[in-house]
């Protein structure tokens, strides 16, 4: 392969991508990359309302997007947003389901003891990460069976290899979502194409409206004792930027990955390598 051919394989001119929660902070950013790799881009999220910023940097950058209504946990929702993307490009090349998080009624704290955890809350977190992330996969992943090619990114989390404290929810979701993974590639592989692959990245820890309210203390603006405990342990120094993702999400996207299928990457400035001594 020469350097033209190499470098050819991140060009994704004529590719469409449909990501869920692309509204969001990180998966806007993929997004727009994903659109100034050459690539038509549907965002689907249950708040589109919020997508103004990454619907600007679309239009800037002159590619073809959708941003549609659409509640992951709905499959007559998640249908009727991926029928009007094949309406309008026919075929669907990567699903990256970015839609998830957590919320404070599912975190522990000193006013919320593990065993008053409401069913509500841990159910909601439970299904946001873990169902949000299979509904999906099912109904894109069925065209890419019939197309027999596709790539499905998910994305799991640090919290899935070794939980921190207090989100026993988001946690247990997220070892969900890297376990689904492996399920699925495997599946896909064996049942229908091995040109379809299913790979998660696992982000480290980036300050977002998920997470801040465990990271900053909303009243000094400093950082919460997790939060500095969170730097100390992240050799890198710092949280994450959702630049930093990029190149982990185009690489797993890019044919240039495609012996690659079941992996989670950490993508942590280290955290998961540092035992802390
Ligand atoms: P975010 O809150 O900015 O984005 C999530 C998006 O999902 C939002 O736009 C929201 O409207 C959408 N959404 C929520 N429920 C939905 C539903 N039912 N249907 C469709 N869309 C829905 O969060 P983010 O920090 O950008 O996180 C993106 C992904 O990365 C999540 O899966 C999150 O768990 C994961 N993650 C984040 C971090 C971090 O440090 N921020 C670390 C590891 C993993």
């Amino acid at each position: 392969m020469d350097r033209k051919e190499f470098l050819q394989s991140f060009d994704f001119t004529g590719r469409t991508a449909v990501v869920t929660g692309g509204a969001g902070v990180l998966c806007g950013e993929i997004s727009c990359m994903l659109a100034a790799l050459g690539a038509r881009v549907a965002i689907l999220d249950l708040m589109p309302e919020r997508a103004g910023k990454w619907r600007s940097r679309l239009e800037e950058l002159r590619c073809e997007h959708l941003v549609l209504p659409c509640d992951v946990l709905k499959r007559e929702s998640v249908d009727a947003a991926i029928t009007q993307v094949l309406a309008r490009w026919e075929s669907i090349d990567f699903l990256i389901n970015g839609a998830g998080g957590n919320k404070p009624g599912a975190t522990t704290s000193s006013d919320l003891s593990f065993f008053d955890l409401p069913d509500e809350a841990l159910r909601f977190v439970f299904d946001l990460n873990l169902l949000g992330t299979i509904i999906p996969s099912q109904v894109v992943g069925r065209h890419m069976a019939e197309q027999s090619r596709g790539v499905v990114l998910n994305i799991s989390s640090m919290n899935a290899l070794r939980p921190l404290t207090r989100i026993p929810a988001y946690s247990s979701a997220k070892a969900g979502v890297s376990n689904f993974t492996q399920w699925m590639a495997v599946h896909m592989a064996q049942n229908y194409s091995p040109e379809i692959r299913v790979n998660a990245i696992a982000p480290g820890f980036f300050m977002t409206a998920q997470n801040r309210f465990l990271l900053v203390d909303e009243k000094s603006g400093q950082l919460t004792e997790r939060g500095r405990s969170i730097i100390a342990h992240t050799p890198a120094g710092r949280f994450g930027v959702p630049q930093d993702l990029l190149g982990a999400v185009v690489w797993l996207l890019s044919p240039s990955s495609a012996f690659v299928t079941g992996t989670v990457l950490p993508v942590d400035g280290g955290f998961q390598a540092y035992s802390g001594v």
